[in-house]
């Protein structure tokens, strides 16, 4: 059974449609990537999922809950988290915790084992503002974790960070996902290749492919379907490229051709 079911949402803002009535199912246990070039909709997705804005229309179902209720199923770190950088990471992830409604105690050792999960538990003592931006945002991750979510969703988790701090969050993604379900958006298709076990395309609103990497790839040879997107995006056009289906990408008023 599905754990989520999303069913023609959308959203506009100021009247212009910006998600445009996407379906998607998301499997317990899975790990997807929801990939798509800058302006695709991904952070609006995964807001609306994680009841921080409203659709202007569709559904969403969480293992038979609707609305509010989901909230707490889900822990989602935004793209550009704000922390507080006076504070040491134990104090931070207490403070969230204490923000979830924990104890004192509870938070504290919540604080301690996700520290520990994440990997910074050394760095446990020090300023927020001393830490790298992989550290940061492992940070997040953790954070997001509090609540013991059965859902985590990361957007862009990976895409301000430097090789290093790029290849730590990978990792640890890798990691969790054997843990929990994880639905991350990227823009970049080897971030997604590397983690996922399946893939939704976002363009402009609209999911244009979705399914496994292999499934993706293998319509792509029969179909070569015409993925337009936008221009000026590198890596769009490398993420596009790496497609083994693909055989040259150009651009065309303004338009990405395969
Ligand atoms: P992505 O995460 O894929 O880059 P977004 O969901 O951030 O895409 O944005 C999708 C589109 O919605 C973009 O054209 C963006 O400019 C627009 N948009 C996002 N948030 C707002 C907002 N609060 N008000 C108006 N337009 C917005």
């Amino acid at each position: 059974m599905a754990m989520i079911t999303v069913k023609n949402l959308q959203k506009k803002y100021d009247g212009t449609p910006v998600v445009k009535g996407i379906d998607f199912q998301l499997s317990p246990g899975k790990c997807v990537a929801l990939l798509g070039p800058n302006g695709a909709g991904k952070t609006t997705t995964l807001r609306m999922l994680s009841g921080l804005i409203r659709s202007t229309g569709g559904e969403i179902h969480f293992e038979g809950m609707k609305g509010k209720d989901i909230r707490s199923q889900i822990g989602y770190l935004p793209q550009h988290p704000v922390f507080h950088n006076w504070m040491t990471g134990k104090e931070f992830l207490v403070y969230v915790g204490r923000l979830a409604h924990l104890s004192m105690t509870e938070a504290s050792a919540r604080a301690d084992q996700l520290l520990e999960r994440v990997g910074i538990a050394d760095a446990k003592n020090r300023r927020i503002g001393k830490y790298s931006g992989g550290m940061k945002q492992r940070l997040g991750i953790a954070q997001a974790m509090i609540h013991k979510p059965k859902l985590l969703m990361l957007d862009e988790p990976v895409s301000a960070l430097d090789p290093i701090g790029r290849r730590e969050v990978l990792t640890l993604m890798e990691e969790l996902k054997e843990e929990t379900t994880l639905l991350f958006s990227t823009h970049i298709l080897n971030d997604a290749e590397e983690v996922s076990d399946e893939l939704i395309l976002l363009h402009k609103g609209e999911i244009v492919e979705s399914g496994s990497m292999n499934e993706v790839r293998d319509r792509h040879r029969v179909d070569k379907i015409d993925m337009r997107l936008e221009a000026g995006f590198e890596a769009d056009k490398q993420a596009v490229a790496a497609l083994p289906s693909v055989d040259h990408v150009e651009l065309d008023k303004g338009e990405w051709h395969i």
